[in-house]
Parts: C-alpha cells; structure tokens; sequence
C-alpha cells in the first residue's frame, strides 16, 4: 500500500502542487483510494503529512532559512489579494520586522482541510490567504469541497449575492441615519434561482462566515455611504475636478475619495468594505458609467 501511495505521488506530484481546485480534488479521490479503506490509513496520513509538510513551510525554523527559496510571506504577497475572500472585512498582510526576526502575517486557510486531505496541504490552490476570524474560529475543520462551498479562486459573490438597505434608505434624515445608523438595517439577498446550485453555496457561505451578523455591525458605513449619495451630483464632480486643476484627478478616482472606497468590481478586494459600499450604491439606484 505505501509504496503504491508513494509511487503515485511521485508521478502525481506536480499537478498535486500545481493543480486548480476541480482537478485537485478529484486527484484527492483517485490517489486516496490507494490507501484508504486498507487499513494503513494512519501510517499513510502520517506519511503524506511528513511529505507534505506545511507546518514545516511555514515555521522552518533556522535549518531550513537558507535552504527554503520563499515561503507564505512570498505567496501572500504574490497572490496579490488584499483583503479576506470569504468576508471582505479584515486586510490581507504580509509584513516582517528585520530586527528580531519578527514575521506578522495573514492565515493561509485550507479549503480542503489538510488533516483530511493530507496529500493537498502544500497544494497552490488550495492556500487561501485569509483572516484569523474567518480561518480559525469560523471555517476551522469544516469540510469543504467543491459542491458545498465556493472557492474565493473559481467564483465568488459577485452580483448573485448582493447587500440590499432598500430604495427607502436614501429618503431617511441624513442627520438622524449618521446619529442612528442601527436604524437602517442591511441585509444579504441571494439572487441565484434555486435551481442553480451556487444558490445553496451562497447560502452555506453567508451561515458559516456569519456574514449578515458581523455586517449589521457596519450600518455606520451603510449610512456614510448614503449620506454620499446624496451629496454626489455631477456639478460637485465637475467642481472637485476642476479645482485640482486640468488633469490633476480624473472622475474614477474623485468618486474614489468620495466613496471613501473602491467601487469597480476587480478592485473590490483591495480595501474591507468595498463590496458593501458598491452594493449600498447600486440599491440606492447609482448608475455607473465611465
Ligand atoms: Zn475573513
């Protein structure tokens, strides 16, 4: 059985390392049958976690310092990612401190859980830099795969699942919504028919993450980029432009500053919140053009 085990993993190893999530886990399913079911599952676990070693990755302690070429901190970065997949509210970082020796970073969550799936836990695509809150406490040892969940690399939220405050918040007393934002209220609505099966993920998402929780946290957002709606009109965009000079700031980045945020849809990543504030504006009845 090992020896098996180690045979296909040698020839399997690359795509094993390289391999995008639909193909990683099927690879999973081919390869574990060579050893699951046979009675040598712990010696073989035991085995792929030695091989497979992320913990080792990831705290190489001073042996491994100049033999490992990079490590998380060089993926996270690489990866480009800015904020958390799975909530959009805490930053993605990477940083280190020369002088001590000091590496500060974001997790790198396991979609398909490593102690489950041990032949996956160095596997690109399977590292999703994401928040403490989201990886440890919430996700944890969750099993994902690819029918119950969405992987933050193939699909995401996108404009099937959109926050929703309803037409009726932009008539509120602006004074009375920043003094009281609590009052507004913002909710999740998944717009995916039930037919489709993202449908159900979306919502499995929404539950685990605690999604409409932790965001009813953030109605004082809610109510700045109402109140922002309401001051937005094309002769205060001509103004602003017009006064840093000809050329200075084009309209893409004033609304920037004026929405305290990013608002195109490949940026939402780059900052906690964007998706929220683009949504409030969108149900609010703001019609981009560029
Ligand atoms: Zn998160």
């Amino acid at each position: 059985v090992i020896h098996t085990l180690l045979q296909n993993v040698r020839n399997n190893l690359k795509d094993l390392l390289r391999s995008r999530p639909d193909v990683l886990e099927q690879l999973d399913h081919d390869l574990g049958l060579t050893y699951k079911g046979m009675g040598w599952e712990e010696e073989a676990k035991g085995l792929l976690e030695f091989i497979f070693d992320y913990e080792a990755w990831t705290e190489p302690g001073e042996w491994a310092t100049t033999t490992l070429k990079w490590g998380p901190q060089d993926l996270i970065r690489r990866i480009g990612l800015r904020t958390c997949p799975y909530c959009n509210r805490a930053y993605i970082y990477s940083v280190s401190r020369r002088k001590g020796n000091v590496e500060v970073r974001a997790d790198l969550d396991h979609f398909f859980d490593k102690a489950e799936h041990p032949l996956l836990g160095l596997s690109f695509y399977n590292l999703v830099p994401s928040c403490t809150t989201c990886n440890s406490r919430l996700k944890a040892r969750t099993p994902f795969t690819l029918d119950q969940y969405m992987h933050p690399y193939v699909e995401g939220f996108d404009d099937d699942a959109v926050f929703r405050v309803g037409k009726h918040a932009s008539a509120l007393d602006p004074q009375q919504l920043l003094e009281d934002p609590e009052s507004i209220g913002v909710h999740i609505e998944n717009r995916v028919d039930a037919a489709n099966p993202k449908r159900a993920k979306i919502n499995s998402h929404i539950e685990l993450f605690c999604l409409e929780k932790f965001y009813k946290g953030h109605c004082d957002v809610v109510a700045d980029a109402i109140v922002r709606y309401r001051m937005y009109t094309p002769e205060l965009v001509r103004a602003l432009i017009s006064s840093f000079g000809r050329g200075v700031l084009t309209e893409k980045y004033v609304r920037r500053v004026l929405w305290g945020n990013y608002t195109d849809i490949e940026d939402l990543h780059r900052r906690p919140l964007a998706k929220l504030t683009r949504d409030v504006l969108n149900d609010l009845g703001f019609t981009w053009k560029d």
